[in-house]
This record gives structure tokens, sequence and C-alpha cells, in this order.
């Protein structure tokens, strides 16, 4: 594709959550049409998205008369089935390319990939069997977290061990499960940098954010993070490298500690990524839209923020805050449409912003 899309193309997105809504959303403000892919029913995207598939990963047929109906693929998540990935393919371009999917869809694949650009990872070890265990936390000496190497998110699928932990249960209660073995990082904090790239190559970074987690989930982002200015452009030339090392078109999600040594790279996401949901009432140009642009070949926007923000997420019982935060005149609330609250469900997210004007320096 090397031709910018016309408004009323129509853009596919694999996923219908909260992210292909936000997605979806976008590209109808730059007149382009949605076509989301979802198996479940009911999804947050099916609500504002011109057309809705609801059918399997598996179902080849659905996978090719969906991509005929798009200009352009893409995703709001990383472990797309690599079989419906091949389906697709045949028919549309998917943005960002298999390599960024490939790359983030096994932890294992991520730090190599990582450290051969020369960026800084936490120690690692890939883990078949117990003895290969025992070896990595000897070799390590410190707390260590052993995670699965495949579908992983918000800190599912992760287990805290110390050096004298048993390798043999650990091992077991993977259930046959590929792992690896991260040593423990001693951050002071958590940020994250959303960066995006054109297709024609132009490289465009957001602020890096604050991130607080509980419960492995996202809870809080905040702007600014606190980072020295040379870690602020640390921050950004790091993501950089990595857009460009994979030719990317889209936007990706970079998430770093922060150590007294300096930026550690935890992982990448090849999507737009809930820390970047401040950027929707911090920026003239947000994630989504960018986004949007960058896979239709159009010229990214100015992210630049105006403005300090903290972006909460809505987390199941959160809601019940509702009716006081929509009083608060200083909170944009976006929420999903997701009918049932659930607890660790997020329904939503709010993000407070503060004027440059009333801003303490
Ligand atoms: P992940 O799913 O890998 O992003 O991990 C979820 C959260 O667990 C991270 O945001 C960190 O707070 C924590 N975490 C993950 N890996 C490490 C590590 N190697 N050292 C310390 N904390 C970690």
């Amino acid at each position: 594709m090397h031709k910018p899309l016309s408004t009323g193309a129509t853009i596919g997105i694999l996923g219908g959550g909260q992210l292909g809504r936000m997605l979806s959303v976008a590209a109808a403000r730059l007149g382009f049409r949605s076509h989301i892919f979802e198996p479940g029913i009911g999804c947050p995207a099916s609500h504002v998205a011109d057309q809705l598939t609801t059918a399997s990963y598996t179902d080849t047929d659905a996978l090719q008369r969906f991509a005929e109906t798009v200009d352009v693929i893409t995703y709001e998540f990383e472990n797309i089935p690599t079989s419906a990935l091949d389906v697709l393919e045949q028919v549309a371009t998917i943005r960002p390319g298999r390599e960024a999917l490939r790359i983030s869809q096994d932890r294992l694949t991520e730090k190599d990939f990582l450290n051969s650009l020369g960026l800084k990872t936490a120690p690692y070890a890939a883990i078949d069997d117990a003895p290969a265990l025992g070896a990595a936390l000897n070799a390590f000496g410190t707390a260590a977290i052993l995670k699965t190497r495949r579908f992983g998110y918000d800190g599912k699928g992760q287990v805290r061990l110390q050096p004298d932990s048993d390798p043999q249960a650990a091992v077991a209660d993977l259930a046959g499960q590929a792992a690896l073995l991260e040593g423990f990082v001693d951050f002071s904090h958590e940020v994250s940098v959303i960066g995006a790239r054109g297709a024609d190559g132009a490289v465009c970074c957001f602020d890096p954010g604050e991130n607080v987690h509980s419960n492995g989930i996202l809870r809080t982002t905040t702007l600014p993070a606190r980072l020295s200015a040379a870690q602020r452009m640390d921050a950004v030339l790091l993501t950089a490298n990595i857009l460009n090392a994979l030719d990317y078109v889209g936007v990706m999600g970079v998430e770093l500690f922060v150590t007294s040594e300096g930026l550690i790279v935890n992982e990448i996401a090849p999507r737009v990524h809930n820390s970047g949901h401040w950027t929707q009432n911090g920026c003239v140009v947000d994630q989504f839209e960018q986004h949007i642009r960058a896979i239709a070949d159009w010229p990214l926007g100015d992210g630049t923020r105006h403005c300090d923000v903290v972006m909460e997420n809505l987390i199941g019982d959160d809601m019940g805050r509702i009716g006081t935060i929509v009083k608060d005149p200083t909170s944009a609330v976006h929420l999903y449409g997701k009918a049932e609250i659930k607890p660790g469900r997020k329904m939503g997210h709010v993000n407070r912003i503060v004027p440059a004007q009333t801003r303490k320096v």
C-alpha cells in the first residue's frame, strides 16, 4: 500500500474490546468505516463499528470474507493465532506487520530481540524443565519471576520465586506451558512510552507516562512521569529504535522500569495501550487517531502534550463512584459499554486534566 487511504475506506479491526471500540471511534472521526472481527457476543466495539463479524479465529471462511470487505487490517491484541494471520494476509495488508506480532507473542523471542538492539532487559532464562529452573534460580541468586512465554496479560501466568523455591512444584504449576525466568528488577517506578511510526518512516512519541499497577492491572497513568531530561530522551529514543528495527507501522506501547542503572525494557505491545489513554484529553491527536493515521498511510499528527493528566482505570466496583466522577469539571469520562460489572474487569477510564495555567511548577 503506497497511497493514503481515502475517506470512506474500511479499517478491519481484530478484536472488539475497548481498544477496538476506541479505534473504531477514531476511524469514524477521520471519515473511515470500521469492521470488527470478534468471537464474543455483544462486544464493546460492536456498539460503534460500521460492520461486525462474530466468528472464531479458526473460521477460515469468515476470516476470508472479513478480509475481502476491508482496505487494511489492524488489531487490538497481540495473541492472534498464526493460522488466522496466514489467511488474512493473503487478502489484505496487516498493520502493524507480522514481525512485530511474532516477537511480542513470545516473551523469550521478545527479550532476545530487545537485547539484539542493545537495550537492557531483566536477566532471563528459558525454562523447559525443573532442572533448568533450579539452575536459573541458582544463577540469578535473587528473587525472580516465572512467566509463561505466551498468553500472559495483566500479570496473569506469573509467579514470584525465591532462590530456595522448589523448582519441581513451580514447573508442575505451569502444566506444560513453555516459560521464562526473569530476575526481579529493583525499580523505583514504571513508565511507558506510546510511540507511533508512519508508513513513511516518520516517528512520533507521546510523552512518557508513569504507571501504577495493582494486582498486575494498571490503575493509573500520570503525566508528567518522574524522569530526568536524559531519561525522558532515552525512553523516546529507545522506542524509536524498536519501531525502526521492526519497520513498524502503527502505535506501540513500550513498558519500562526506571532503575538507578537506567531504563530497563519490560515489554512491548504492538498496539494501542491502556497507558496511552491519557492522550485522548492531553493531546490534539491521541494514540487511537495516531494509529489509524499510520495504518491508513496518512501523515502522523501532533502528539504534543498540552496539559498534565492523571488517567485512572475504572475497574469493577469503581463504577459505583461514577455519579461523583461525572460531576468533576476536570474529568473526562470514557466508558466501554460493558453490560456486566465484574471484579477486575476494565469498565472504563477517567482522564483528570490539570490545565497548563493552573499547573504548579
Ligand atoms: P508484565 O505482565 O510482564 O508486564 O508484568 C506485570 C507487572 O509485574 C509489571 O508491570 C511489574 O510491576 C511486575 N514485573 C514484571 N516483571 C518484573 C521483573 N522482572 N521485575 C520486577 N517486577 C516485574
